[in-house]
């Protein structure tokens, strides 16, 4: 009975892979399609030599076991690590800890800087008395409540710039309520003394377990076809046929889709609605380039997370490659090894631009830092288009239609994972949508969509429109 069935999948990111690994674990042999030259999607690690990078600094945590059972079956425990989360924001040339610590701000730059924040604080509370923030507050009006506007603007501000994209004034104070911490007055714990500062990573980076999952289907006779993009996936009585760019056709009992929605409802075939093609047309994704450098000499950074909020610097974020693993440089490297991230937009200027461009915007960066571009001995540079989905309600409503749309339409299509349902989701939540989508093929009455829905543990930026 099984072996009739013949399910295709679009993406050999983690919700594609988890997919396959769930199928083939049920007697069933799916195949797997990818446009790019890499499993893990978003999660992979680009290599070089022994040089690999990691395009995001993924931290591996979860609070379901099944997705924890799965990663520990996929590769053994001497290739996990425990990395403690050591997160700072440089500013005026200091790495300040981050969750911010009271002591840190009114000490850490000079006493004249640190009592204009206190006062700029008690300004704020004093203006607001104990009244919360309403939920209908911008980002930068939380900010301020919370920070001061002084210390709001002195590390807030641009962040939210840099990262998100987008004005204060826009974002909704609800997200800022959920990720960002307040500042603590007590003597902080220290770093890595709670669940979430401690977090799993594989030696050789993210997309180590991902090439694990995919040797592990290959075993099992499934191996992704790589660098073969899915153009049309068309539903004709109750077959599918995918088509490849290169012509090649592929018929199937059923599609499961991790690849973003709006590429989704661009391919499908009987082509959907007007209104339904609209709104997925109207799904927006931020960008990231991640430029990896190498650098000679041993520069002492503390940190693996670097905020950079600053106007001086054009970078967003700074990994410190030493501090996740020492797995993802040649052995013995006794250098620098860092990721500067930088969050565009997907037609703006900086997207478009090409390696040396961005090799000389990350030369003047690394200038800023004090650091000369004569102590660079490799550079390589990441792209990942569809970086972040970018949520508002009017995109809420949209992605709720489609999705009814092709309940409704195409019961036999399983629209997965992060971009392939529009969603903030970290691969824990990718991989549990894709094992909801495996059980619903099989008839269970399980449901991909409440994946990811508790807001307390969502977190998406959502622009106020
Ligand atoms: C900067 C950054 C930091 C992150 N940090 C963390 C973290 O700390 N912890 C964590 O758990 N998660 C993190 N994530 C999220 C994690 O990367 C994603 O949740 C996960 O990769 C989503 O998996 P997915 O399979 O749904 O999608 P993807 O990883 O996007 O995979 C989709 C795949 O589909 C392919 N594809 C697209 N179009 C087509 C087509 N037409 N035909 C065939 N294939 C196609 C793509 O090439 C891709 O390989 C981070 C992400 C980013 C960007």
């Amino acid at each position: 009975m099984e072996s009739k069935r013949n399910p295709l999948i679009i993406g050999a990111g983690p919700a594609g892979l988890t997919a396959a690994l769930r199928l083939a674990k049920r007697g069933v042999t799916p195949r797997i399609f990818e446009a790019s030259a890499n499993v893990g999607g978003l999660a992979r690690t680009p290599s070089n030599g022994d040089w690999r990078v990691d395009p995001g600094g993924h931290r591996f945590f979860t609070r379901n076991e099944e997705v924890l059972d799965l990663w520990k079956s996929l590769l053994p425990p001497d290739q996990w690590i425990s990395v403690r989360r050591r997160s700072a924001m440089l500013v005026s040339d200091q790495y300040v800890r981050y969750p911010l610590v009271g002591r840190d701000l009114l000490t850490q730059m000079g006493f004249r800087r640190g009592m204009h924040g206190l006062g700029s604080l008690l300004c704020a509370r004093a203006g607001r008395g104990m009244r919360p923030v309403d939920a209908s507050a911008s980002f930068r009006e939380w900010g301020t409540n919370e920070f001061g506007r002084y210390w709001y603007t002195m590390f807030f501000d641009g962040y939210v710039r840099k990262t998100w994209l987008a004005d204060p004034d826009d974002i909704t104070s609800d997200w800022a309520n959920q990720r960002i911490r307040p500042i603590s007055w007590r003597v902080p714990p220290e770093h890595g003394s709670t669940d979430q500062d401690v977090f799993q990573y594989p030696v050789r980076g993210p997309g180590q377990l991902w090439e694990a999952a995919a040797a592990k289907l290959a075993h099992d006779g499934v191996v992704p076809a790589l660098n073969s993009p899915v153009v049309k996936a068309r539903l004709d009585g109750g077959t599918w046929t995918v088509e490849l760019q290169s012509g090649q056709t592929v018929p199937g009992d059923a599609v499961f889709s991790s690849i973003p929605l709006r590429s989704l409802v661009g391919v499908l075939e009987p082509e959907p609605p007007k209104h339904i093609r609209a709104m997925a047309a109207a799904l927006r994704h931020r960008s990231l380039i991640t430029v990896a450098v190498a650098l000679r000499k041993h520069y002492d950074i503390p940190y693996n997370w670097v905020y950079t909020p600053g106007k001086g610097l054009q970078v967003g974020r700074i990994q410190n490659y030493g501090l996740w693993s020492t797995g993802l440089s040649p052995a013995g490297w006794d250098g620098t090894y860092l990721g500067f991230e930088y969050f565009v937009g997907q037609d703006g200027e900086l997207w478009s631009a090409d390696d040396e461009r961005l090799k000389s915007v990350v030369e003047q960066d690394l200038r800023a830092l004090g650091i000369d571009s004569s102590a660079v001995e490799r550079v390589m540079v990441v792209r990942s288009r569809f970086a972040y989905p970018i949520s508002d309600p009017a995109s809420e409503r949209g992605v709720a239609r489609i999705r009814d749309f092709l309940r409704r339409t195409y019961p036999s299509l399983h629209p997965m994972g992060r971009n392939g349902m529009h969603r903030y989701d970290n691969q824990d939540h990718a991989m549990l949508s894709a094992m909801y989508s495996v059980a619903r093929y099989f008839g269970e009455d399980a449901d991909p969509w409440q994946v990811n829905t508790d807001r307390r543990y969502h977190e998406a930026g959502l622009l106020r429109r």
